[in-house]
């Protein structure tokens, strides 16, 4: 299956959980002590008074109002699953307010009695999305037809600006080859909504059709004058006019009005070209050039990785309509961040976006689909932000405490959620699937080695080109690039949610000539087997690394040429264990 940009681009793949880097405590994505997953917080809201959202639904009396988890997972297994083709024209006409549009279009291959029409709103602001649906020349009652609808106020804890969506089931005689359809449409721009998830099909339209794929679509144009849409793989547009692609609603879906000039640079690197683009109003010169830096240096050290040039050509478009960032369409090259702040903040407090939605060209846009696909882009991305940037050792830390907090669930049933959208909802799913899965292979990259690993990476990439895999395909490529067998490993890993815990005892020092022999035995409260990377500090400043086979315990003998005052366990966070310090006779004992 390929991901498809849909009802709000659920299936988007995005930054979770990362949080903001440089940039403190303030933005909303950064996990707090008090965070909740969505459900619970909607059970608790339930028994007191209606929200607007309720309120307003009340009208809708066919709709069947549910929990956005409910529908989410709903929306996300009707677009993954396409049933019918669409094809359209699409008219709009942007006056600087309102966006007035129609969309003549035409379904086939129809199977069911039914096809699917999300829409989005706004509770508190009724004519943000105004709707007029008609079936072959038959107008339809919107509010007489059966479906679903879910309001959205919060993600992990923290409130958003309220919205709700709504999937209509539009009902057709399935025994006709196609059926035609026209949607007029008037839509507030820009909505400025906080979530991807809070748009239905883009914010440049509001609706789509959830269980289709859209395969051919003629767009007609008009803007003000002193506006620009730009549509990644189209350009930057003004004025009026007419474009035409088999793929470009899916391109329509990532785009963005705004007024002025676009800045946009085109390179190429490592035989990628690579276009990217920005409002002129997010502009700052020392920002945008550590950004093109940044996307560099990002693409060579993942071409030199893997091996693998996963597309011809990529658009990176900082869209200032979302305030997270995706990659609704990574096999077309298709990359969005969410552009809401100027770029030098969105450097300086998000620069993992930009390396993350990169990786996603080969673990989403090179293999297919696979929930792992997080877990290999956050790996990169932690990669991209230690080698490039001034953020590295936090950025990990801040990981490594997430999973000790939210690591509540086995990176095999985390695995198992994905499949209804969890991941972008749940704390605990998120954490697991994207930051545990990241500690996962910097693991096992210390277990094999830096050049077997690499090997093993592009094995997986060749095996699983424009295919789905699954854990076995992973383990499987790498048991092939190592000709190890690799069982244990992903067992201890996969299936538990215990972390090593390992702690330092029996620790002698003595004299030996000029230097010093130090023993002293490592104990793994959880019992993994790992190859542990251990630092030893000398009084002169100076440092040895080891790299010491724990089996639950091990019996450490070492000399050194001077007297050792620090011993750390971890020092460049190949592992998530548990993080402790502590003084062993006279040494600093760390646990990183
Ligand atoms: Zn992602």
């Amino acid at each position: 299956m390929k991901t498809k940009a849909v009802v709000a681009l659920l299936v988007a793949l995005l930054v979770v959980v990362s949080g903001c880097i440089g940039g403190g405590t303030q933005e909303k994505s950064t996990p707090s002590a008090t965070s909740q997953p969505h459900e619970q917080s909607e059970t608790q809201t339930t028994s007191s008074a209606p929200t607007n959202t309720q309120r307003e639904a009340q009208d809708q009396t066919n709709l069947k109002t549910v929990n956005f988890s409910e529908l989410f997972s709903k929306v996300i297994q009707l677009s993954l699953n396409p049933t019918v083709i669409e094809k359209g024209n699409l008219t709009i006409e942007y006056d600087g307010k309102r966006i007035h549009g129609r969309y003549d279009f035409v379904i086939s291959n129809l199977s069911e009695s039914v096809f699917y029409l999300g829409a989005m709103g706004l509770p508190d602001d009724p004519t943000a999305l105004i709707l007029n649906v008609s079936i072959e020349g038959t107008p339809l009652n919107l509010s007489r037809l059966k479906g679903y609808r879910a309001g959205s106020e919060e993600v992990y804890g923290t409130r958003i600006k309220p919205s709700y969506l709504i999937v209509y089931e539009i009902p057709v005689d399935s025994s006709k080859s196609s059926i035609k359809g026209t949607i007029t449409y008037s839509l507030k721009y820009p909505l400025f909504l906080d979530d991807f998830w809070q748009y239905a099909g883009s914010p440049i339209m509001g609706f789509s059709i959830t269980n289709s794929k859209s395969f051919g679509l003629n767009l007609t144009y008009s803007l003000p004058e002193g506006y620009s849409l730009v549509i990644p793989g189209y350009g930057v547009l003004t004025g009026s006019g007419r474009i035409s692609g088999d793929r470009l609603m899916d391109s329509l879906h990532c785009s963005f009005i705004r007024r002025g000039e676009i800045v946009s640079e085109k390179f190429s690197v490592s035989g990628i070209n690579v276009t990217v683009y920005l409002a002129s109003s997010q502009y700052v010169p020392e920002g945008w050039n550590k950004t093109i830096a940044l996307i560099k240096q990002a693409i060579g050290l993942y071409y030199n990785i893997t091996g693998v040039r996963p597309v011809n050509s990529t658009y990176i478009v900082f869209n200032p309509d979302f305030s997270r960032s995706f990659a609704p369409e990574p096999e077309m090259g298709i990359i969005i961040i969410g552009g809401r702040s100027n770029i030098r903040i969105l450097y300086e407090r998000k620069p993992n976006s930009l390396p993350h939605e990169l990786a996603h060209l080969w673990f989403a846009g090179y293999v297919g689909e696979s929930p792992f696909n997080e877990g290999f882009a956050t790996y990169f991305e932690t990669l991209a932000i230690q080698r490039f940037t001034p953020w590295g050792k936090l950025y990990l830390k801040r990981q490594e405490d997430n999973i000790e907090k939210y690591g509540t669930i086995s990176i095999n049933e985390a695995y198992k959620l994905t499949e209804t959208g969890q991941h972008a909802l749940n704390m605990s799913v998120s954490v697991v699937i994207y930051q545990k899965v990241n500690f996962f292979l910097r693991s096992l990259q210390y277990l094999l080695g830096d050049e077997t690993f690499s090997k093993g990476i592009h094995t997986l990439l060749e095996r699983c080109h424009g295919k789905e895999y699954t854990l076995t395909d992973i383990q499987k490529s790498f048991e092939k690039a190592s000709g190890k067998d690799l069982d244990w490993f992903f067992d201890e890993w996969i299936n538990s949610i215990a972390l090593p815990d390992y702690k330092v005892t029996q620790l002698k020092i003595s004299e030996n000539g000029g230097g010093y022999n130090l023993t002293f035995t490592i104990t793994d409260a959880n019992n993994f087997t790992m190859p542990v990377p251990i630092r030893i500090y000398l009084e002169n400043g100076e440092y040895l690394d080891e790299r010491i086979w724990v089996n639950g315990t091990a019996t450490v003998s070492l000399e050194l040429p001077g007297k050792p005052v620090k011993i750390v366990i971890d020092p460049e966070e190949v592992m998530a264990n548990v993080n402790r310090e502590s003084r062993v006779n006279d040494v600093a004992v760390k646990v990183d």
